[in-house]
């Protein structure tokens, strides 16, 4: 469809982290000290991620797998669940 659409046809469309598990992710993104306080994955919140919804559980899981701690905020409920 790029190729198709766009007038430069030599756009490639590159996926380096699809086949990664979260976890692996978030290590790689912590030795290229990745700004994760800038990332945002909650559906449910704006404010302050829910901790509870399925995006969230997934974050705070890969976390957790690669030893770390997010850095973005969540609600009081969801650090009570950690
Ligand atoms: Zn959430």
């Amino acid at each position: 469809m790029v190729r198709a659409g766009t007038k430069d046809g030599s756009i490639r469309v590159v996926t380096p982290l699809i086949a990664m598990h979260k976890h692996e992710i978030v290590t790689l993104g912590l030795e290229l000290k990745a700004p994760f306080d800038l990332t945002w994955s909650c559906y449910q919140r704006e404010d302050r991620a829910c901790g509870v919804c399925d995006s969230c559980v997934l974050r705070l899981r890969a976390f957790r797998e690669a030893g770390a701690e997010d850095p973005i905020p969540y609600a009081e409920a969801a650090v009570r669940l950690r």
